[in-house]
């Protein structure tokens, strides 16, 4: 087992380049996932790239670090497209776990429970790879593949999330998942909203791993196997 803690991106990828590594960042699904057992891997302990760990603004995006922690979305200041993210952020385990765990952490772990995942597929979110070879930007729809699946290559760290600055207006709509019966995510959903059409589709992270049931008028399958829901929503109009 080797063990490295780069200092630097560039470091990082070098090392990614160079063999299989298992990523570590705030290792609050990575140390569960070994049980009992002693950790085997090439763990690449990922605490070490101050770089990654922000929130901020381009012209064009908001920019979540890759190490930036629940803790750290929690006290952003944010615009209010923001509130289902920082919902979530408040449901992830307890405290000391929003201290520790990434947003970074959370998407590549693909746990069908993400808290994460359900806000940031609404406010059309993509994930920056990088590997020694170039940068690549992916949606995070199509990032999770499934159940701990994601598109990421081995050669590949995710530096950043980013979301567009100008999501478009959006409706918040509260679940009714009981979280103490079911593990699932149940951060409230946004999703842009049209006048026209009086409708708003959700997706629901929780429910890819599995075939949804119509258990509730509104849900069908779509195409990627997403569970989509369609609302009848308020119009302003
Ligand atoms: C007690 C407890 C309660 C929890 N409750 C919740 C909850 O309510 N909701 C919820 O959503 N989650 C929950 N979790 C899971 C976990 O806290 C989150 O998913 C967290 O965001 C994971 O981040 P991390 O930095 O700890 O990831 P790690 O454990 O370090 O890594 C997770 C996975 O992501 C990979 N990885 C990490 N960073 C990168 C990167 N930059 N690039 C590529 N791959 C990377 C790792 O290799 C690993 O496969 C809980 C965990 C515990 C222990």
């Amino acid at each position: 087992m080797r063990y490295a803690k780069p200092k630097s991106i560039d470091e990082a990828l070098a090392l990614l380049a160079d063999g299989s590594w298992t990523l570590l960042a705030g290792g609050t699904d990575f140390y569960p996932t070994q049980g009992n057992r002693p950790v085997r891997d090439d763990v690449l302990d990922l605490n070490g790239l101050q770089q990654l760990r922000h929130i901020s603004q381009t012209d064009s995006h908001f920019v979540f670090g890759a190490r930036a922690t629940w803790t750290d979305i929690i006290r952003a200041d944010l615009p209010p497209a923001f509130d289902a993210l920082k919902l979530a952020a408040r449901e992830v385990g307890s405290i000391q776990i929003q201290n520790s765990g990434t947003i970074a952490g959370n998407l590549c772990n693909a746990s069908p429970a993400a808290d994460g995942v359900p806000p940031l597929l609404t406010l059309s979110a993509e994930v920056v790879l990088r590997s020694a070879s170039g940068e690549r930007v992916v949606g995070l729809a199509d990032f999770i593949l499934g159940n701990r699946r994601t598109a990421r290559a081995p050669g590949e760290l995710l530096t950043a999330v980013r979301v567009p600055r100008r999501p478009p207006p959006a409706i918040r709509i509260s679940s009714s998942l009981a979280r103490g019966a079911i593990s699932s995510s149940r951060s409230p959903w946004r999703r842009p909203a049209s006048s026209s059409t009086r409708q708003a589709s959700c997706r629901m992270s929780c429910c890819r791993s599995a075939p949804v049931r119509p258990w509730r008028r509104g849900f069908r399958r779509s195409k990627n196997g997403c569970a989509k829901l369609v609302l009848r929503v308020m119009s302003p109009a």
